[in-house]
C-alpha cells in the first residue's frame, strides 16, 4: 500500500466539491440530510449535529428523535423539520445516526434502520455497536464509521481483533486501515490527526485541527457536517474523500482565534465563514 494521501483543504476545494446551486434548484434537489441523534438524556448531541448540518446549507435537515429534543432544536434551528418517524417513512439523501442515543431504544431502532437503508450513512457513537461485519447480502459500502480510538477498540474487538485504545493511539493508521478492511466500510478515526481509511486501502490524513477541538460535542459537529456534505453531493459519492473534506472543514473551525477557548456550541456558527474562505 502506498503512502497516505494528505488532504489539506485548499481554497477552492469546497467549491469544486459542491458547485453553486443551479438557478433551477429547489430544496429537494439540494440534498436532504437526516439526523438521528440525541435523546432525553443527551439532548445536546442532537442539537449540535443538526446545527452543524444545517449551517452547511443543504436543501433541508430532517431530525428524527424525541419530541423534547425536537422542541429544543426548534428554538435555535427553526428550519429543521422534526418528527418521530422511522427512517423508512421519510426521504433523505444521507443519514447521520448515533450521537447521544445511548440507552434510547427508539433512537437505536431508527439508527439500525438507517444503517440498513443502503443510503450513505454516518455511523457514530452508540450506533457503532449496531454495525455488523459485511456479508454478500448486506454490505457496509454505504457506511462511514466515525469512532475515536476507544470506540475503534470496541469495534475491532467485535471483529475478534484485540487492540487497546493506547495501541490504536500509537498506530492510528494501521488500526483504521484494518477496521476498514475487516468491516468493508469507510473508517474516519478521530484524534489529533484524523485518519480516513477506505476498504480498498485508500487513506487520507488530516491534521489541520487543534487540541481546542478536543472538547465535548466536537465530534457531533463533525458528524453533522459530514452528513450534510453527503446529502449535498451530486452524482456518485466518494465516501472517503467526502469524509476527509468534512474533517478538514471541521479542523478549520478551530483555526480562527486559536488563542481563545472554544466550545462545541460555538462551532456551527463559524461554518459559513470558513466555508466562504475555502470556496
Ligand atoms: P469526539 O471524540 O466524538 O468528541 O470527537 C472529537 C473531535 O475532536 C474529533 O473531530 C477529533 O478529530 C477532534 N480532536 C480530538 N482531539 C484532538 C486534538 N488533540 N487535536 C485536534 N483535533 C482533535
Ligand atoms: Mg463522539
Amino acid at each position: 500500500l502506498g503512502p497516505p494521501e494528505l488532504s489539506r483543504l485548499e481554497a477552492g476545494d469546497l467549491a469544486a466539491f459542491l458547485p453553486q446551486p443551479s438557478a433551477a434548484a429547489h430544496k429537494y434537489t439540494r440534498g436532504v440530510a437526516g439526523v438521528i441523534a440525541g435523546s432525553v438524556q443527551y439532548p445536546g448531541a442532537g442539537l449540535l449535529a443538526v446545527a452543524a448540518a444545517s449551517a452547511c446549507g443543504p436543501g433541508m435537515v430532517r431530525y428524527l428523535g424525541p419530541e423534547q429534543v425536537a422542541a429544543a432544536i426548534h428554538v435555535r434551528n427553526p428550519e429543521v423539520v422534526c418528527s418521530q418517524n422511522s427512517p423508512d417513512e421519510v426521504r433523505v439523501q444521507a443519514w447521520l445516526a448515533g450521537p447521544g442515543i445511548d440507552g434510547d431504544q427508539a433512537q437505536l431502532d431508527r439508527a439500525a434502520a438507517a444503517i440498513a437503508s443502503g443510503l450513505p450513512t454516518v455511523v457514530d457513537a452508540a450506533a457503532l455497536a449496531l454495525v455488523q461485519p459485511a456479508t454478500q447480502a448486506a454490505t457496509n459500502e454505504h457506511l462511514i464509521l466515525t469512532p475515536h480510538a476507544g470506540e475503534l477498540s470496541a469495534l475491532l474487538a467485535r471483529c475478534g481483533v484485540l487492540v487497546s485504545r493506547a495501541q490504536i493511539e500509537a498506530s492510528p493508521l494501521a488500526a483504521a486501515r484494518q477496521a476498514a478492511a475487516l468491516l468493508g466500510a469507510v473508517v474516519l478515526l478521530k484524534g489529533p490527526t484524523t485518519i480516513v481509511a477506505a476498504p480498498n486501502g485508500a487513506v487520507f490524513t488530516q491534521a489541520n485541527g487543534t487540541a481546542r477541538l478536543a472538547t465535548a460535542g466536537s465530534g457531533d459537529t463533525l458528524a453533522g457536517i459530514l452528513a450534510a456534505l453527503l446529502a449535498m453531493s451530486a452524482g456518485p459519492i466518494d465516501l472517503a474523500r467526502t469524509a476527509a473534506l468534512a474533517a478538514a472543514l471541521h479542523g478549520q473551525l478551530a483555526q480562527t482565534d486559536v488563542e481563545q477557548p472554544i466550545n462545541a456550541g460555538l462551532l456551527a456558527a463559524r461554518i459559513p465563514a470558513v466555508w466562504a474562505a475555502l470556496s
